[in-house]
């Protein structure tokens, strides 16, 4: 016998690849219905036969994507409607009082750095690769509920191809709502401290990675806002650094490439290796090793703060430095990080050799 349920969830179940996941399950249990996101999380109503239909919400509720996470599960019968036919997924509900949580920003995927690394992949070096489960999310979100429009996205149009992998539940980058590739999104530009555009795209990469290499102090933009990044061997680039940003003996985070270049710097337990490359990519404080960096890097503590690249154009700066590089927020001790180049050479410039924005 038939039956139909109303379904509101609530938690992390915004752009994490949430409504994707019930056309899924809700396709592959031939269930009718439709799933939206509203201000409150996401509301879905499914139809079909009993078994099935207990099936769809045991599943639902264990089987979730990887960034999502449910706080709250409300299921209400609802009167069966005899002639629907299909599972949709709906356009977003305005947001009334919204209060829908949002995922944080998410270290780039496996599959996503493997496009970076593809020459055959029309994402193949490009810095903002991204896709559902990885990529910026907090940091670009203007408004609820979470969809293209309301985030920093908007003015980037995207093109046929990052258009079609976006409609297209069954892709990676469904409703992926920063999804872009370099034939339609944001690019890389080198600045000079005083502003002035020195390269663009492949070439602005280029520029960063030689002047690192050669100990100069640069402001890179992450996902979050700007790192000042330096050669983690070069005392004279680090002492820089720690002049500009006001900060005398406080130690500094190490970005490694990878657990191979990151191994003689620390004796760590596996644990440790585990959570600093899982997605979240934290700053992991390991004990220090027998391979030095500089000596004015963390002086007079045991331990190395370390963390490994979270977004393509990380992996891509430390692919092209091949040597660990310092990464502290820029801004000057005890103040908020800067997110907007501008503000940076403003208040860094004087100090600073380049700005990657
Ligand atoms: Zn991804
Ligand atoms: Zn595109």
């Amino acid at each position: 016998m038939n039956r139909r349920k109303l379904v509101e969830i609530t938690g992390i179940v915004q752009g994490v690849g949430f409504r994707p996941f019930v056309y899924g399950l809700a396709h592959a249990r031939s269930l009718s219905g439709w799933v939206c996101n509203d201000a409150h999380g996401v509301t879905l109503e499914v139809q079909g036969d009993e078994p099935a239909l207990d099936d769809f919400l045991h599943a639902l509720t264990h089987a979730l994507p990887p960034l999502a996470r449910i706080d709250r599960c409300t299921v209400t019968d609802r009167t069966v409607l005899p002639d629907e036919r299909g599972f949709a997924i709906r356009q977003s509900q305005p947001a009334g009082d919204a209060c829908a949580c949002i995922s944080p920003d998410q270290g780039a995927c496996p599959a996503c750095l493997a496009d970076v690394a593809n020459p055959l992949d029309r994402h193949y070096r490009y810095p903002f690769t991204n896709c559902t489960h990885c990529g910026p999310r907090y940091t670009i979100i203007r408004r609820l509920p979470y969809d293209r429009p309301a985030t920093a996205m908007a003015d980037f149009a995207m093109c046929p191809r990052c258009a079609a992998a976006y409609r297209d539940p069954l892709d990676r980058r469904y409703h992926a709502q920063p999804v872009s590739c370099p034939e339609c999104g944001p690019q890389l530009t080198l600045r000079g401290p005083d502003g002035r555009p020195l390269a663009e795209r492949e070439a602005a990469l280029a520029g960063a990675v030689a002047a690192l290499r050669d100990g100069a102090l640069v402001a890179v933009k992450g996902m979050g806002g700007f790192h000042l990044m330096c050669d983690a061997a070069d005392a004279a680039a680090v002492a820089r650094l720690r002049a500009l940003k006001r900060r005398a003996r406080k130690p500094l985070a190490v970005l490694c490439r990878d657990r191979r270049q990151a191994e003689p710097l620390v004796q760590a337990s596996e644990a440790e290796w585990q959570l600093a490359l899982s997605q979240a990519r934290p700053i992991t404080l390991m004990r220090k090793g027998k391979a030095a960096l500089a000596p004015n890097l963390a002086p007079g503590v045991p331990y190395l703060g370390l963390f490994f690249p979270y977004t393509p154009l990380h992996q891509l700066l430390l692919e092209g430095c091949d040597r660990p590089l310092v990464a502290t927020s820029a801004n000057r001790s005890g103040a908020p990080i800067l997110t907007e180049g501008e503000a940076v050479l403003r208040e860094l410039g004087h100090g600073l050799d380049l700005l990657l924005d």
